[in-house]
């Protein structure tokens, strides 16, 4: 079965390895992908709220990120593999950026934070392209930023503006982007930061 759906959420059927070999694949191939790594608070917010619902539905793919979603599976007897987390994503994507020279756009969190991330990410992967970044403090409704960001045609925006704020901004914005993966990623860039 490909697909584990939960109160109406679809959740991929995968493992973290082959979530991001399929990721990968679609960088290379240029195909536009807004991935959401849902835990219990998120299905249960999509049931609060329709806009939000419609907005999940967006996405390429939704993955299990909480062991509580894995256990509801279990207990609907769909069982999925395993927790598949944003952070663990994000830091295998860095590892592949820096090796196949993607081009890398962090949009989120406090600029201190963000900008500690960014010295914390380049001492691990000195390679990488990181060709923007823009602290989560802004209009969300502005043109100015998504269209700066789609300028500079990262293959991967990591989005880390909380939730459900990270996959609202995603889902109004996904039509300009031309390709690229983006993913929101909660609070990652904090851990990231130390
Ligand atoms: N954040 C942001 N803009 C906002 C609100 C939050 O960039 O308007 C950032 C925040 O600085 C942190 C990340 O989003 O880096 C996750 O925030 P929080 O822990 O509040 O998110 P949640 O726990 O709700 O997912």
């Amino acid at each position: 079965m490909k697909h584990i759906t939960i109160m109406n959420v679809p959740f991929l059927n995968t493992d973290h390895h082959s979530f991001v070999y399929l990721l990968n694949k679609r960088i290379q191939q240029k195909e536009k992908t807004f991935v959401v790594t849902a835990n219990p608070e998120v299905v249960m917010k999509a049931q609060e709220d329709l806009h939000f619902m419609q907005q999940l539905q967006q996405a390429t793919y939704i993955v299990a990120d909480g062991i509580g979603i894995v256990k509801a599976a279990k207990i609907l007897k769909q069982p999925l593999p395993e927790r598949v987390t944003g952070y663990d994503t994000m830091i295998d994507l860095l590892k592949l950026a820096e090796k196949n020279h993607y081009r890398i756009f962090l949009l989120g969190a406090q600029e201190e934070t963000l900008q500690r991330a960014i010295t914390n990410i380049q001492n691990q992967f000195p390679n990488i392209e990181i060709v923007g970044c823009k602290d989560g403090y802004f209009n969300l409704e502005s043109n100015d930023i998504t269209d700066h960001i789609v300028q500079l045609q990262p293959d991967i925006t990591f989005v880390a503006l909380g939730c459900p704020r990270q996959e609202n901004w995603i889902a109004n914005n996904l039509s300009k982007f031309n390709h690229g993966l983006l993913m929101g990623v909660g609070g990652s860039f904090d851990v990231i930061a130390g």
